[in-house]
């Protein structure tokens, strides 16, 4: 049972990667040389070229990193690397939660130190050299330093009290940890924008003029206060723009990037808030957290049931079972199902993106929405011809081409 575990595991790497690698692969495939018809009138001849360069560059780096992380597992799983600093926190402490924080601090810093060549390379040479980075060196450790203090506060917390019900509630396990989890996840949701972002960017109401107007005139319409839309310093870190609607209830807010007032004009502004309007309107935001919670209720159900099987940990080369060592082989055999998960709710945001879209397009703006959206995409060189198999794993949102086509035809269906 152990081996086969083992052999299971490593199965399922060996799988996630050849899948990872052969939708890359499609993606390079439908790539053209010449500006396919469909792109003549957005994309010019000189910016084409270039999003086809940024998207060989690319994908080139997402061959070499997961190749690379690729062999990192299969030689930390074939010399027993988990059991060997299983040991190392065993050696050190009495106290099986101290024993559990460290082991999945030590192994989370870990892997963040080794991937982080690549990640410098990612954002200092490679979005540097297509004109995209903002990020100085300052900002790139600060992010660093705030996102390590983050992740052992809030997984810290997590799993402290995931391992506290495993051994005191019995039963109630399942109950206690979904009941915890649930609360978590809806005031996250809830203060999201008021905890977390403002870590790392800044926001501010929105200024004075023109643009205030137009979006009062706009919000007035459609019932949405204009206190809940701030502009964010997304400059800070990329050229890049983007805008997204967060929280629920008294919380909610609207929030748009620096770039994108920028580069967009004040109609095309407008068009994108009435998108995101469509996502608050429509729920999105809800249902998206109703998900995730039953997810969570999922995984947490499977976790309870594979958790106090000593094979797990055996699998891992584990002298004796502990529930760290049981989490991280759960982990690695619940990839299959959360790859699945991860289509599913891929294809339900894209049908929010399309009910969205359609939502502006019901107030008169879908013609500026895709001037806006035509803009954002050429600006950051977006691959607008994907796979379409690569786009049903991977895409959250549809393509530029499909957007615009449903909003022309006002179909909505494709
Ligand atoms: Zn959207």
């Amino acid at each position: 049972m152990v081996q086969t575990l083992f052999w299971l595991i490593i199965a399922i790497i060996i799988f996630d990667y050849l899948l990872e690698k052969f939708l890359d692969y499609l993606n390079y495939r439908s790539m053209q040389y010449e500006i396919p018809d469909e792109l003549k009138g957005i994309y010019n001849e000189e910016k084409y070229k270039r999003s086809q360069q940024y998207g060989k560059v690319n994908l080139a780096f997402s061959m070499i990193t997961g190749t690379f992380s690729f062999i990192l597992i299969l030689v930390i799983l074939f010399t027993n690397g988990f059991a060997f600093l299983d040991s190392y926190v065993i050696s050190i402490t009495q106290n099986e939660y101290l024993r559990a924080l460290l082991f999945f601090g030590i192994l989370g810093l870990g892997m963040d130190f080794i991937s982080m060549p690549f990640q410098i390379y990612g954002t200092f040479v490679i979005e540097a050299k297509f004109g995209f980075n903002k990020t100085t060196a300052i900002t790139f450790v600060m992010d660093k330093i705030k996102s390590w203090l983050l992740g052992a506060v809030i997984g810290g917390g997590l799993l402290l009290f995931i391992m506290w019900a495993w051994n005191e509630t019995g039963n109630w396990f399942w109950v206690i940890v979904m009941g915890g989890l649930s609360i978590f996840m809806i005031f996250m949701t809830m203060f999201y924008s008021r905890l977390i972002v403002p870590l790392f960017n800044k926001q501010t109401p929105l200024e004075e003029g023109d643009l205030k107007l137009a979006i009062v005139d706009f919000s007035e319409k459609a019932g949405f206060k204009i206190d809940n839309i701030f502009s964010i310093d997304g400059s800070k870190r990329s050229t890049k723009a983007n805008a997204y609607f967060s929280g629920m209830g008294p919380k909610k807010r609207i929030v748009l990037y620096d770039t994108l007032i920028k580069d967009l004009s004040e109609k095309e502004i407008v068009a994108v808030l009435a998108h995101e309007v469509g996502h608050y309107k429509l729920k999105h935001v809800i249902i998206g957290l109703v998900m995730s919670i039953v997810q969570s209720g999922l995984m947490i159900w499977l976790l309870s049931m594979a958790i106090s099987r000593p094979e797990l940990s055996l699998a891992l080369g584990a002298l004796s079972p502990s529930f760290y060592m049981g989490i991280v082989a759960f982990g690695l055999l619940f990839s299959p199902i959360s790859t699945v998960i991860g289509i599913f709710t891929n294809m339900i945001s894209r049908r929010h993106e399309y009910q969205a879209d359609a939502f502006a397009n019901g107030y008169g703006y879908g013609g500026e929405l895709i001037n806006g959206l035509i803009k954002l995409s050429v600006a950051s060189l977006s691959n607008l011809t994907p796979h379409w198999l690569y786009v049903f794993f991977n895409y959250s949102h549809p393509t530029l081409l499909q957007r615009k086509n449903a909003i022309i035809t006002n179909n909505y269906t494709s």
